[in-house]
């Protein structure tokens, strides 16, 4: 079984998915395999943990993501509330993917869809 770890906006997993009032949509493309879910073939699929990014300014989004690394994920995939619906205006999503693999070891994928 693939396990996930899915790194979210704080914002955006208090209030619910851009423009919707709940968290969910990461958890639907997971089980669902839709989108960058869709790769993972005919293995097994779970969102194990989340983590948020920490808040605004994300000034602690890497040691989210390091926290994330140590639960045992096979992967993590940042929300789509972090990247496709609304950007998050701190900081570059492919260049935290890239520190938070770097250090961790772990493949960090950007975005669900
Ligand atoms: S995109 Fe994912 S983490 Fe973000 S609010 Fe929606 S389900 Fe939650
Ligand atoms: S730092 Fe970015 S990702 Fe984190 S809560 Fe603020 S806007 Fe969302």
């Amino acid at each position: 079984m693939k396990k996930i770890g899915i790194l979210a906006c704080e914002h955006f997993m208090i209030k619910g998915c851009p423009g919707t009032d709940v968290c969910w949509k990461c958890f639907d493309f997971a089980s669902n395999k839709k989108g960058q879910f869709e790769k993972y073939g005919t293995e097994d699929v779970q969102v194990t943990v989340t983590a948020t990014c920490g808040g605004c300014p994300g000034t602690r989004v890497v040691k989210r993501g390091m926290m994330l690394a140590k639960q045992g994920v096979d992967v993590i995939h940042i929300a789509g509330c972090l990247v496709q619906e609304v950007p998050c205006p701190y900081f570059d999503n492919n260049t935290i993917a890239k520190e938070i693999e770097k250090k961790s070891g772990i493949p960090v994928v950007v975005g669900i869809e």
